[in-house]
């Protein structure tokens, strides 16, 4: 085979172009296909090597992304293999069951951990330093799995964590209180799913505390109008799932805003889902807080100042997590 010919195989014409960062999604899913379209769509990137088990559909994810390529920055887009994550800068895992209607994420997990076993021992062996950025459900049991089974360093293994839900939260409030989600300020923290924790005591808008700008919003909502919104925000992957069959192009956006803090450097603060040490007394369980993100991945935790109630509820949905992490096996 000719070697142009070998570079259409592998999915580009113009795969001599000098890399300059290479991201590798495993998993052309919904959310896999849906973050490399968002990612082909930033610019951020010259290279997106895309793995999945199921052959046909990567190849046909692939054609269909590389016919967009002349409408976005250069970008490569290309079916690869585990060799692709060697040279990586960062590596997205999406692959593994979704959940269906009836399913919480928790249901998700043996599955999933089956999956993690095949595809991680294929990553590490490539002896890759890239950072993981895992999307796969139950997000937090799943960055769990993947910072074992992997043996990287903690601040390397990130899940997407409540990223999505805190831009559920973001864009709830800025529809109720008619305000851009971008001067919503906003965090739900803990786990992404059934118990997580709304911040109702930090959340400010132009710098006002929720209790203070109630009264310049002048709709006399109470607790119930609130609760009401977090339970929208808690419920929307159900609402979703009960609608379409799955949930994609908020996590796909989502993926690349943690994605651009990566590979930018860019020292962002995001709710992703990460391995806590002692932070409100909650050990060696993966779970969101607000952190700062950079290309080594997790600088720091942010600690916030929780009232006594989100702290014990923080505390609860850190159980929630552990007793899911006990029962599997990661050996
Ligand atoms: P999907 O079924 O559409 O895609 C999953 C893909 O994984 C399939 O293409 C499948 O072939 C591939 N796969 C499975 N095992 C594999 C293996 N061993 N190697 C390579 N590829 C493999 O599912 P989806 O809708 O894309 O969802 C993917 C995951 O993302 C699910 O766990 C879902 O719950 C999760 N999700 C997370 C969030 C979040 O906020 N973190 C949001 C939505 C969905």
């Amino acid at each position: 085979m000719s070697k142009v010919e070998q570079k259409r195989k592998e999915g580009s014409f113009h795969g001599d172009r000098r890399r300059v960062s290479r991201v590798v999604v495993i998993g052309a899913g919904n959310v896999g296909a849906t973050y490399a379209y968002a990612l082909l769509i930033s610019g951020l990137v010259s290279e997106i090597v895309v793995l999945d088990r199921d052959e046909a559909r990567l190849r046909g994810h692939v054609m269909d992304l590389n016919h967009g390529v002349s409408f976005v920055r250069p970008v490569i887009v290309r079916a690869g293999d585990y060799e692709d994550c060697r040279e990586a800068d960062l590596i997205v895992i999406t692959a593994g069951a979704a959940q269906k209607v009836g399913e919480t994420r928790l249901d998700l997990v043996h599955r999933n951990v089956g999956i993690f076993k095949e595809i991680i021992p294929q990553i590490m062996a490539t002896g890759t330093n890239a950072p993981f950025l895992i999307a796969t459900n139950p997000v937090d049991v799943m960055t769990y799995a993947a910072l074992k089974l992997s043996g990287l360093p903690k601040n390397r293994v990130i899940g997407s964590g409540t990223v999505l839900d805190t831009a559920r939260f973001r864009y709830l409030l800025s529809e109720h209180c008619q305000i851009d989600p971008s001067n919503v300020h906003a965090y739900i923290i803990g786990e992404h799913g059934d118990s997580e924790v709304p911040v109702w005591s930090l959340a400010n808008i132009a710098g006002m505390r929720f209790s203070e700008y109630c009264p310049v919003c002048g709709k006399n909502c109470g607790p119930l109008r609130k609760q009401q919104i977090f339970e929208e925000v808690k419920n929307a992957a159900y609402e979703i799932i009960k609608g379409k069959g799955s949930t994609y192009y908020a996590i796909g956006l989502a993926l690349v805003q943690i994605t651009e803090a990566i590979l930018r450097n860019e020292f962002s603060v995001l709710t992703v889902s990460s391995l806590l040490e002692g932070e409100y007394g909650i050990n060696d369980v993966c779970l969101s807080l607000p952190s700062v993100v950079c290309r080594e991945g997790i600088s720091k935790r942010i600690d916030l100042k929780l009232s006594a109630e989100e702290e014990e509820q923080l505390r609860q949905s850190a159980e929630v997590i552990k007793a899911v992490c006990k029962e599997i096996d990661l050996s």
